[in-house]
Parts: structure tokens; C-alpha cells; sequence
């Protein structure tokens, strides 16, 4: 294919400013590899009044191109629609979800305005890659701005359950619009078979082969993509500056104690609170783990204008209180809950320094995190992972120590096993666990995407 990549996700990482993470540096090598493209996105800036058009910068073959919303758009599409009805309803939390049409109208109205916005760049060639929950709706819009070229799209929080998704007020509106792009993408076989369901069961797909599917006068291929992190960063990363510096601190204050640790947004998918009473039941049940063992849970808050995020921020504060209050000492503190960011250096010493690894979600797309974690352990004295089964990631991850994380007890014994473990176990689990995450990495997961998105 001779065409150029075109990539369209709500947040860009803009030439010069440093690159977010893994997911921004792939898309970035993938535009280079295709000898250049497009990269448009949200500005991250909100405007008093609509500005036309787009805003560009170019790093070599490369245009940068953002576009503003307004606050009326940012709150409807983005606080409203995004993050108040799909990402609730996707993550199977229907009874936090806020239905209002006027968020769905505005859904609609950006979806529409930024596929107008990115058709000017297009030329019949290239091809088109839309990314996340916020832009389900912008294939259907650029075909009717008459792009008929190749197109894909993927999806990188969960899919739900047919039943679920049928919750949503305007789910035909939805699925139809995901089926105007000839591939779409998810990350688990799970998301992948329950899109196949809800399409053959109520619009009358039908199955053209184990990928393929004919329904609503098109031809949509669905498949899995498993996203993975980039692990020589990660293995290499606890040895950094901000790595070492980040450990030492850590270290002399949890000292000889074995240290559990968390990393998550702070986002009511990630079962924080079942993980803090998890972590509570170990030290009721295990007399002997008091004063000797750590739980560091790094949280910052994220999306604090949506109420179900306060609520949450509330809870474990309560709950982290609680539980310090009835366990701690003069000389120790059992949990230590920090709501705030860390850099990605400083995350990795984190890790390294970990015995045990809590990745604990209700219901997650991937979490990187997991990968993360796995790659920058040491090969002669790994940590363990705790894995919820709900992850995307345990998919592949079956060497970890899967949980149920609504099972409080379960959750509690695995974190005891877990401390437990002999070095043999954790090497011969962990040697499975990064043979994963080494062969599956970022780069695997974008040329598998592109490959075929580009097949005939
Ligand atoms: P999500 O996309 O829902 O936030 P993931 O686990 O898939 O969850 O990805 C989270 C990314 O953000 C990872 O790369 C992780 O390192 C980073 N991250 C998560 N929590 C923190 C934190 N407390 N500080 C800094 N980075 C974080």
C-alpha cells in the first residue's frame, strides 16, 4: 500500500512535547514507517466560541492537526456522553450511567464536526485509523462526507455484554455507525465475541467467515488486538535515575517489610475499594503479617467534574482511614494511599521493588499497567502478580494469580499466597508472564492492526 496513515484519537501527543506513553509512541512510529500522515485530535484546550478549522504542525512527514471545543461541546460530548454514559455502560456500570439526550447530541455534533475536519486531509489511498469510545461515530460521518477509502477503528475499553450495551438509549445508532469502518478492533476475544453477538442477534448480521461479518449492506471485519507496552522501556526503566530515586525513597520507609503495590487511575472500574478490603482482610485474618508487610496504592483522581468520581475519592479515603487507624503503628503505616501521579521512571522503580503486584479491576480494557509491572521485575527475584480475571489483560496473563475481585476473601487469600511464594514459583510464573508481554509488545499489536486493516 502506497497511501499515507491518518489517525484520529481524541488526545494527541503534539511534535515536541514528550510522549504520554507507549500508545503515543507507537502511533507516532507507525505514521513515520508509512513515510508520514495525519494525526488529529482534540486540542485539549475548550474555546468560548466554535473556532474554525483546525490548528497544524508539522514534525517531518508528519501533520499534527488539532481542532478546540467549545464548552457546551466539551461538557456534552466529553464529560456528558464519553464519560458519563459509554465509558460507565461499557465498563457494565449501567446504574452509574446518565442518559441525556442533549449529551448525545452533542456526541453527535463533534463526531460530525471533526470528520468533516479530517476528510480535508484525506486522500483515496490512505488509510484511516479512529481510536476510543469518543469517535464511534465519526466513520459513519466521514463516509457520509464521502470518504469511501479503507478505514479502522479500535476500541481500547471493553465491549460489553449484548444486554448491556443494549442499555444504551441509542445502541442501533451506535453499532450502525461502528460498522460503517471495514475492521474494527478490540482487545479481548471477550469484546470481540460479544460485538459478533449483539450484531448477529439483533440487526441480523450474518457470518461471511470466523472474522467477517455481512450486516448492514457492508462487510466488517472484527477482530482481536491485544495492546502491549513497549517491555525494554519498562525493564530498563527501574534502573533510571527517576527509577533508583523513586525506590530508595520507598524503600527506607517500608525498610525490610515486603511492599504490595497498586497503580491505577482513580476510576470506579479499577475495584479500589474491594482491593483496600482485601488488603484490610489480610490483616484481620493473618495476626502474623501485621508490622511486616506494606500496601502502597498510587491513585491519582481523574475526571473530578463527574459526580461517580468524587463519590470514589470519598470512599477510599474513608476506607485507607479506616483501616489505618484499626492496624497501624508507631513505626508503621499499612497503607499508603496517594492520590497523585507519578512519572513513569519513578512507577517502574515502584514496581521493581514489589514483591507483589494488586491489579485488581472490576472490568478493564487491557490494563497496562499489569504489563508493566511484569517487565520491570527482576528475572532472579520477580514479584507476583495478582490479577483480576475481569482484566483485559488476563487473557494472556493466565500465569498470573487470578482473582475475582468482588470475592474480598479470595482476593485476600491470593494476596497471602502471593507474599508467600517461593522464588521457583514466582521465576517459572514470571518467565511465562513476560514471554507474553515480550512477544504481544506495542509494536506487535499496531502492525497486526494495520496488516489488516490494509488486506484486501
Ligand atoms: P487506563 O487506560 O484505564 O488508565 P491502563 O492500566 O491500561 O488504564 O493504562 C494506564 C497507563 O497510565 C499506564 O501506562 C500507567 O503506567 C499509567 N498510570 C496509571 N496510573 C498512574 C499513576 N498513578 N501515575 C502515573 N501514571 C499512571
Amino acid at each position: 500500500m502506497t497511501g499515507r496513515l491518518i489517525i484520529a484519537s481524541n488526545r494527541i501527543a503534539l511534535p515536541g512535547a514528550p510522549k504520554p506513553g507507549g500508545l503515543a509512541v507507537a502511533l507516532a512510529d507507525a505514521l513515520a514507517e508509512r513515510g508520514g500522515g495525519v494525526w488529529f485530535g482534540w486540542s485539549g484546550e475548550v474555546v468560548e466560541r466554535e473556532t474554525r478549522g483546525v490548528r497544524l504542525f508539522a514534525e517531518g512527514a508528519v501533520d499534527y492537526a488539532v481542532a478546540d471545543l467549545t464548552q457546551d461541546e466539551h461538557d456534552g460530548y466529553y464529560l456528558g456522553y464519553s464519560n458519563r454514559a459509554l465509558w460507565p455502560v461499557f465498563h457494565y456500570r449501567v446504574d452509574l450511567a446518565h442518559f441525556d439526550e442533549a449529551d448525545f447530541a452533542a456526541y453527535e455534533h463533534v463526531n460530525r464536526r471533526f470528520a468533516r475536519l479530517l476528510a480535508q486531509f484525506t486522500r483515496p489511498e490512505d488509510a484511516v485509523w479512529i481510536h476510543d469510545y469518543h469517535f464511534l461515530l465519526m466513520g459513519q460521518e466521514m463516509r457520509a462526507s464521502g470518504w469511501d477509502g479503507r478505514m479502522g477503528f479500535f476500541l481500547h475499553i471493553p465491549f460489553p455484554a449484548p444486554e448491556i450495551f443494549s442499555a444504551l438509549p441509542q445502541h442501533q445508532r451506535l453499532a450502525r455507525g461502528l460498522c460503517a469502518y471495514d475492521l474494527v478492533g478490540f482487545q479481548t476475544h471477550r469484546d470481540t465475541a460479544n460485538f459478533r453477538r449483539y450484531l448477529i442477534e439483533t440487526a441480523g448480521a450474518v457470518e461471511q467467515d470466523h472474522r467477517t461479518l455481512r450486516v448492514f449492506d457492508r462487510t466488517v471485519r472484527i477482530e482481536t488486538f491485544s495492546i502491549g507496552i513497549d517491555p525494554d522501556e519498562f525493564a530498563s526503566l527501574p534502573d533510571s535515575e527517576d527509577g533508583r530515586a523513586a525506590a530508595d525513597r520507598l524503600g527506607r520507609i517500608t525498610e525490610n517489610r515486603a511492599l504490595v503495590i497498586g497503580v491505577d487511575r482513580m476510576d470506579y472500574s479499577k475495584g479500589l475499594p474491594q482491593r483496600m478490603e482485601a488488603f484490610g482482610r489480610v490483616l484481620d485474618d493473618h495476626e502474623e503479617l501485621r508490622g511486616r508487610v506494606s500496601f502502597v496504592q498510587i491513585a491519582p483522581p481523574s475526571r473530578e467534574a463527574v459526580d461517580a468520581y468524587q463519590q470514589l475519592r470519598e470512599q477510599l479515603d474513608r476506607l485507607a482511614g479506616r483501616i489505618n487507624a484499626d492496624y497501624a503503628d508507631l513505626d508503621w503505616m499499612p497503607i499508603r494511599y496517594l492520590a497523585r501521579s507519578y512519572g513513569r521512571g519513578s512507577l517502574a522503580g515502584l514496581y521493581r521493588l514489589a514483591r507483589v503486584g494488586l491489579v485488581t479491576p472490576l472490568m478493564d480494557g487491557m490494563n497496562l499497567v499489569a504489563k508493566e509491572f511484569v517487565a520491570a521485575q527482576q528475572p532472579d527475584d520477580p514479584g507476583a502478580l495478582v490479577l483480576s480475571e475481569f482484566a483485559g489483560a488476563a487473557e494472556q496473563l493466565q500465569a498470573a494469580i487470578l482473582v475475582n475481585p468482588h470475592d474480598i476473601a479470595g482476593t485476600a487469600d491470593a494476596i497471602v499466597r502471593a507474599l508467600s511464594m517461593p522464588v521457583e514459583e514466582r521465576r517459572e510464573r514470571w518467565q511465562s508472564l513476560v514471554a507474553n508481554v515480550r512477544e504481544q509488545d506495542i509494536g506487535w499489536w499496531r502492525k497486526a492492526f494495520l496488516a489488516a486493516l490494509v488486506e484486501p
